[in-house]
């Protein structure tokens, strides 16, 4: 039998998650909020065991104000539902709240500007699962730049959290060779990591440094 997604939520949690979004509509910290229409605030379920991060909001999430609007949403809403998963089930946010210009990446100092918003979130939530969504987000919450080609799939264990990388929505949209597929089996994987059918990261990368050859 699957395990429960969610846990209870406390009140108190739903006052500080309204404070938060509070907060990242007033945010002035960097230059984006002169560029957005909209701030986009993370959603779903306060209580959700996992926690789904993409990178920025793009020009639907800009306008709608919600993150993984658009095409990219209807491909992760399509992933969801093949996993058992609804987004009323998980969490979902992003690194940076405010869209940048013309879509590029955001800057080193617009997302240290930006983090505090996802440490609250991630303490207000503390899931036991993170999706990764595309190699920005894998980048900047492993501390280290990585192709997302390589860390695909894997479950990675940072501070107690299970971290799943994986492709972003995005890019099943652009066509990018195995987006789709890895999309589809990692959303699977976060869900058996859940109902404990799959070992947690920190499990896995155990038993991974067990059976690494010793090298000189
Ligand atoms: S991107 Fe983040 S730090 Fe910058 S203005 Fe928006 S909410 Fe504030």
């Amino acid at each position: 039998m699957a395990s429960r997604l969610t846990t209870a939520t406390a009140p108190s949690t739903t006052a500080a998650h309204r404070a938060l979004e509070r907060a990242i509509r007033a945010c002035d910290s960097c230059d984006l909020h002169a560029e957005r229409c909209n701030p986009v605030t993370g959603e779903g379920s306060l209580d959700a065991r996992l926690m789904i991060v993409g990178s920025k909001p793009r020009q639907h999430e800009d306008l709608q104000g919600r993150p993984f609007a658009g095409g990219s949403g209807n491909v992760l809403d399509h992933v969801l539902n093949a996993a058992g998963l609804s987004r009323s089930d998980v969490y979902l946010t992003t690194v940076v709240k405010c869209r940048p210009d013309d879509d590029r990446a955001p800057s080193p100092d617009e997302i240290l500007a930006c983090l505090p918003h996802l440490a609250a979130e991630r303490e207000l939530v503390a899931p036991e699962v993170i999706v990764t969504l595309g190699a920005f987000t894998t980048s900047v919450l492993l501390r280290r730049a990585v192709p997302i080609e390589r860390v695909a799939g894997y479950r990675l264990d940072v501070d107690g959290v299970t971290l799943i990388p994986t492709y972003h929505p995005a890019d099943a949209v652009r066509g990018v060779p195995q987006a789709a597929v890895s999309l589809r089996r990692d959303l699977a994987m976060a869900k058996a990591v859940l109902d404990g059918r799959l070992s947690t990261g920190a499990e896995a990368m155990a038993e991974l440094r067990r059976r690494r050859p010793e090298s000189n």
